[in-house]
């Protein structure tokens, strides 16, 4: 049977809280077997190591996401450091930055990733980094702390981006937008990119498919992604299952 790894779902939010067991239950008997779910505020700490804790399958990283850049302080970088001390917590992130959306402090928050990028090389752990409008800038922190045990997730840079990205071993995350059939760019970028430096990730709730805009994803949704990236890729979805499983397994150390 496929194992496939759900390498970014937030199964912390409280649209999963009246199903969550279940969904959880649903998506291990159908082949998803692990699921890497990434805190985004010091306020999501405490959940995510609870989810992990009560779930076999379920892993956490923590990380103060740049979305919610206004709510993050000192504190909460000093609590992120202590936290990252425990056993446990398999990475760093949800950090990154946010050029597209114009309200979010821009200084602020290259601080804040780029302390999270030094805690990360510090505790030897493999950052989850949310990019949008900013490739360039996230990679050129990376190169900054030549630091690069690291997924982009959600990746919709360049093909070019992708080439010098995944040469230098940072792994690409892809998901539902990769399926969008108007999605064109996208997916020929995609097919530049090696199988070894791919990861699947529905980024449940969010990021619905284009067909059902409005509903949340499910974990068991990952089977989607793993099958409609195999056909874009002209690989068997088994292959593309277990290569993917095997290089979040590698980054992650799952
Ligand atoms: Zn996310």
């Amino acid at each position: 049977m496929t194992r496939l790894i759900d390498s970014h779902i937030h199964l912390d939010d409280d649209r999963y809280a009246s199903d969550r067991a279940e969904l959880i239950k649903m998506a291990q008997m159908a082949g998803v077997s692990q699921f890497i779910v990434p805190a985004v505020s010091r306020k999501r700490f405490a959940t995510v190591q609870q989810l992990a804790m009560k779930h076999e399958s379920v892993f956490h990283t923590l990380g103060l996401h740049p979305y919610y850049i206004d709510q993050h302080s000192a504190e909460d970088l000093e609590a992120l450091a202590t936290a990252l001390s425990q056993p446990g917590v398999i990475g760093v992130g949800e950090c990154g930055l946010d050029h597209f959306l114009k309200n979010l402090d821009r200084n602020k928050q290259q601080l804040v990733f780029e302390a999270q990028v030094v805690l990360a090389k510090h505790f030897k752990l493999p950052l989850i980094l949310h990019v949008r409008g900013a490739v360039d800038d996230v990679f050129n922190v990376l190169k900054k702390h030549d630091y690069y045990h690291a997924v982009m997730h959600s990746f919709n840079g360049s093909a070019e981006q992708a080439r010098q990205i995944t040469a230098a071993g940072v792994y690409l995350g892809f998901g539902p937008a990769v399926c969008n059939p108007q999605a064109r760019k996208l997916q020929t970028m995609v097919q530049s990119v090696p199988l070894d430096r791919i990861m699947l990730e529905t980024d449940g709730p969010d990021q619905p498919f284009y067909d059902r805009y409005g509903k949340r994803n499910l974990p068991i949704d990952l089977l989607r992604v793993n099958q409609e990236l195999a056909t874009i890729l002209n690989v068997d979805a088994m292959t593309l299952a277990e290569q993917t499983a095997a290089n979040a397994r590698a980054l992650f150390r799952i």
